[in-house]
């Protein structure tokens, strides 16, 4: 069986469905890459009390957005889902102290389902996500990562999607001062302190990074990144898949981990 990678996908707005762009090429171009047995996804959209995992056997396509074109709420992403898996997963989690709920209602948000039209096109791929607790910190998360680390030597491709850079209310408000000074400049040093492994700065990232709070004036979108990394581990190459900024201030970076 091949180990899979992790991946960190910065999702973007949920047009990026239907406008795929040079990220959603890079995205396409991993997903012709391998062929996981199953993937997980953690996705800021499902935040949950206690951490959960889906366990439908067709989970829904969830239109978890408001304000979209007509034809974004058409959209569906049939993939099946991966109970065994969820059940698997939960008792693993139970063992090292983490109880995990399974939720069989629960289907995909867009955090999931968007990046991976990209990357697995025919839906043909198992999916499950894990939810994030509201109380979910970095070590939190990272410690989420760790304990779906071993998946991927058993053909899971983990996923933590989120965005690079978040900040919804310069996206809306159009009048940035300095156009994508500021977010390139996070995500330079977001790029390097990937690309070297950098657990304690990537942790710190408030105090470490130029610009911490204003490129996620809340942690939800960054915190898949930290699930992500230490779902990698120290020794995996590293893949930037530059996407470009979106709507001045919107990273599309996202980073292969094999
Ligand atoms: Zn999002």
């Amino acid at each position: 069986m091949t180990r899979q990678p992790a991946l960190f996908v910065s999702h973007g707005a949920p047009t990026f469905a239907v406008e795929p762009g040079r990220a959603g090429g890079l995205l396409r171009a991993v997903g012709e890459r391998w062929r996981p047995q199953a993937v997980v996804v953690v996705s800021p959209h499902w935040v949950t009390r206690d951490l959960a995992v889906t366990a439908a056997a067709h989970p829904r396509t969830i239109h978890d957005f408001g304000g979209f074109p007509p034809a974004l709420y058409e959209l569906r992403y049939p993939a099946p889902g991966a109970p065994a898996l969820a059940r698997a997963i939960a008792e693993r989690f139970a063992a090292a102290g983490m109880p995990v709920r399974e939720d069989a209602d629960r289907g995909l948000d867009h955090g999931a389902w968007v990046p991976l039209m990209h990357l697995f096109p025919d839906a043909g791929i198992p999916v499950l996500q894990l939810s994030m607790p509201v109380a979910l910190d970095p070590r939190g998360a990272w410690r989420l990562g760790e304990m779906l680390a071993p998946l991927r030597a058993e053909g899971v491709m983990i996923v933590g999607s989120g965005s690079l850079t978040h900040n919804l209310g310069e996206v809306f408000s159009g009048s940035v001062p300095a156009p994508d000074g500021y977010a390139r400049a996070f995500v330079e040093w977001a790029r390097q302190a990937v690309l070297r492994h950098d657990r304690e700065a990537l942790l710190d990232y408030l105090r470490a990074a130029p610009h911490g709070r204003r490129a996620h004036p809340t942690a939800d979108h960054y915190l898949p990144l930290l699930v992500a990394a230490a779902a990698a581990g120290e020794d995996a190459a590293v893949e930037v898949l530059d996407g470009g900024m979106t709507f001045s201030v919107l990273s599309m970076e996202s980073y292969v981990f094999a």
